[in-house]
């Protein structure tokens, strides 16, 4: 397969490149580096089969050739970014969906859409299964990423039913994993960040909120699956682990030995924080005979050398 995918820069869609090369795929990556960074795929250059492109998709995207699939990962992805680059979100999530849902048309290819966890807003259903229809506020801050989102999947089926587009949709939950920006703002690397330099982890609010963390190479498995597989309505791909922040904390702290602790802290950035987080992957077994393998322990012992060696640590 000759597979466009982008975002192809950022922290999943980096990964993704990767497992499409080893699987012997020929692959694009396409990023305008606004969030993305060539340091995440520096270490593909080379390697026969795969390119970057610098471009920004919410422009008319041309690539020479034919291309199988079209994995649409371009994205700001963190609260902070969505405060700082509220237009961008927006425009990525709408006219970036609608011109790679126009090139997949075009080339015959299969199409398929990251979308996300915070298509439920703050849920009053859990865990969260895929017929749940979410509890979103349209004018909130996190509002520009959930719309912009829910205009993604609604696009993508609007593509498959008008024009018969072969589309896909995965609901990513939170994820975790090396390549992740350090300076996003998200509890993961700022609690890992904290600790291994032996600060006290900053948790907001009460720290009773709850997420679900999962390690990126079960989400790459689940994608990977999902592209092959027939199913056209969205797919939550995510660990139904669920953990309070402040056990999160608390882990964080015990596979680091950090003796700092945790102090509470008002969250001063983004309101409407959902209050909890937990994908029902009831689906995701059935259809794709996928469910995650990694520990959260196992997976934040897997990430942290590699914030370690960002940080300068040995
Ligand atoms: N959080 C925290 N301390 C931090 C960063 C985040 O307690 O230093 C909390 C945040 O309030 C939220 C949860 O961790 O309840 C997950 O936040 P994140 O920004 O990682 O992403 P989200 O899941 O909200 O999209």
């Amino acid at each position: 397969m000759r597979v466009l995918i982008t975002g192809g820069s950022g922290f999943i869609g980096s990964h993704l490149c990767e497992r499409f090369l080893d699987e012997g795929h020929e692959v694009i990556a396409m990023d305008n580096l606004i969030t993305g960074n060539t340091a995440n795929i520096a270490h593909l250059a080379g390697r026969s089969g795969f390119q970057f492109i610098r471009h920004d998709v919410t422009n008319y995207i041309f690539v020479p050739g034919k291309l199988d699939a079209i994995l649409h990962f371009a994205s700001p992805a963190s609260p902070i970014d969505y405060l700082e680059l509220p237009i961008q979100t927006l425009k990525v999530g709408a006219l970036g969906t609608h011109n790679a849902l126009g090139l997949a048309k075009a080339k015959g290819a299969r199409f398929l859409l990251a979308s996300t966890s915070e298509v439920y807003g703050d849920p009053q259903v859990h865990p969260q299964p895929e017929t749940y229809w979410g509890h979103v506020n349209p004018i909130g801050p996190r509002g520009v990423y959930d719309e912009a989102k829910r205009f993604a999947e609604a696009m993508t089926l609007a593509y498959h039913r008008s024009h018969g587009v072969e589309t896909r949709i995965v609901r990513i939950f939170n994820t975790y994993g090396a390549r992740m920006r350090l300076a996003d703002g998200r509890v993961v690397p700022n609690f890992i960040q904290q600790a291994l330099r032996g600060e006290p982890l900053t948790v907001y609010g009460d720290g009773q909120q709850t997420r679900s963390f999962q390690y990126v190479s079960d989400l790459v498995e689940g994608i990977y699956r999902l592209l092959h597989s027939a199913e056209v309505e969205p797919v939550n791909i995510g660990n139904p682990n669920e953990f309070t922040i402040r056990e999160f904390a608390e882990l964080v702290n015990k596979v680091t030995g950090n003796s700092a602790g945790i102090i509470v802290k008002p969250d001063l950035r983004i309101t409407d924080d959902p209050q909890n987080r937990q994908p029902d992957i009831t689906k995701a077994k059935q259809v794709l005979d996928w469910e995650p393998q990694v520990l959260l322990e196992e997976g934040l012992e897997r990430t942290i050398p590699w914030f370690r060696e960002q940080l300068g640590l040995k």
